[in-house]
């Protein structure tokens, strides 16, 4: 959000930007998904609804879960709130105690760390490198754990890394897991859908229902169906979790938008076309991307498993004098040179607790894609 402030703020002065930063679908939401929406407005479904969101939204939500993820829930384990990020902030207030650890592997999405300290947890944060893949591995998590820890965050799909963790990967972290039952599993798969070439989406509940006791499924309709604007997410997990979360919910925000929960039954239930043509497109961005940026000297990156960032090494430019005298010392540096010399906007690798990286969506045009690069690699020919 910080850095969409960031590009608008230099548009508003005139000058022209190319966008990297966009964390969400650049295309709408498709049309028979928003029609639920006018109709829902049009008969009346506009007064609130129950606080862990409607019966139909839930019964959707629970079917979603056995049909794509082969996970058995009823609707009353199930919880629908402002957004994924909405179930995430509730569930850390809803269970955390002072001092409370909460393990975040690296790269991690930029606000569950806040999120977990604002609520009086410590973040433990595990680095996870390129030569894991930017993958938590069994050993690093176990060497973490204390009697302390209440929560393992998993993002997979990872945002911003594009890291999709294999069966094998999970088994060996639920096996961690569950030789630790003080340590509750927290599973973000918003990306679930955006997943390329073999790689496949596997929810760790698939690998190890055992743990579905201490598990906090986290999914939404804001990626996969272009519903950013929406705000609809869910949380799928134990009762007794549920109720905590419905407490807070039913006293800070009362429920979701019953037009949104309306809408996202459709998204859910109805024709899932409009999800496989979302993830084409982004395959054959990220094809693009990956190609470009790994023809600029001093730039480098993997082709990303899944979601739609790519994840660029820029050490290769570190230690390099700019046109105007400065020298690169971080990827800060990089990413603001990026911003002023090239007119392209990027988020910077610290901020996702990997320096030395800059986050690059995909989420826009193949031709944005090609001229952002190139105004990139002229950026970089000009460095000394
Ligand atoms: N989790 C991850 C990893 C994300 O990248 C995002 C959004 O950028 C969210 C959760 C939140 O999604 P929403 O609140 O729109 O459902």
């Amino acid at each position: 959000m910080a850095a969409k402030a960031r590009v608008d703020a230099l548009r508003a002065a005139g000058r022209s930007i190319i966008d990297f930063t966009i964390g969400e679908p650049d295309f709408p939401t498709p049309a028979h998904i928003v029609a639920a929406g006018v109709d829902a407005l049009q008969s009346g479904h506009t007064r609130y609804t129950g606080s862990t969101g409607t019966p139909a939204l839930r019964k959707a939500i629970t079917a979603k879960l056995e049909r794509e993820n082969h996970l058995r829930y009823d609707i009353d384990e199930i919880v629908v709130g402002n957004g994924a990020k909405h179930i995430i902030y509730n569930a850390f207030a809803a269970t955390l105690n002072e001092g409370d650890e909460v393990i975040i592997p690296t790269p991690y999405w930029v606000s569950y760390p806040d999120m977990v300290a604002i609520n009086g947890g410590k973040p433990v944060i595990v680095n996870c490198d390129a030569a894991s893949g930017f993958k938590l591995t069994a050993a690093a998590l176990e060497s973490a754990i204390t009697a302390h820890t209440r929560w393992l965050v998993l993002n997979t799909p990872n945002n911003p890394s594009g890291a999709v963790y294999t069966a094998d990967e999970l088994n060996a972290i639920c096996a961690v897991l569950l030789r630790h039952p003080q340590v509750w599993l927290m599973t973000d798969e918003i990306y679930e859908h955006f997943v390329y070439g073999n790689a496949q989406h596997i929810s760790p509940l698939q690998i190890a229902p055992a743990l579905k006791t201490r598990t906090l499924v986290v999914n939404g309709v804001s990626k996969a169906y272009a519903m950013t604007g929406w705000r609809i997410g869910y949380g799928a997990g134990p009762q007794a979790l549920m109720k905590a979360l419905a407490l807070l919910m039913s006293q800070s925000t009362t429920c979701p938008s019953a037009v949104s929960q309306a809408a996202a039954v459709t998204a859910l239930s109805g024709p899932q076309q409009c999800v496989l043509q979302g993830r084409d497109l982004f395959s054959k961005r990220r094809d693009a991307i990956v190609t470009q940026i790994n023809s600029i000297p001093g730039l480098s990156c993997l082709p990303p498993d899944g979601a739609f960032y790519v994840f660029v090494n820029v050490s290769g430019l570190l230690g390099k004098r700019t046109p105007q005298g400065a020298t690169l010392g971080n990827d800060v540096d990089v990413m603001m040179y990026f911003l002023e010399q090239a007119g392209v906007a990027t988020i910077d690798g610290a901020s996702y607790g990997q320096p030395s990286y800059l986050r690059m969506s995909f989420a826009t045009s193949i031709e944005q894609i090609e001229s952002g690069c190139q105004q990139l690699r002229d950026a970089v020919f000009q460095l000394a």
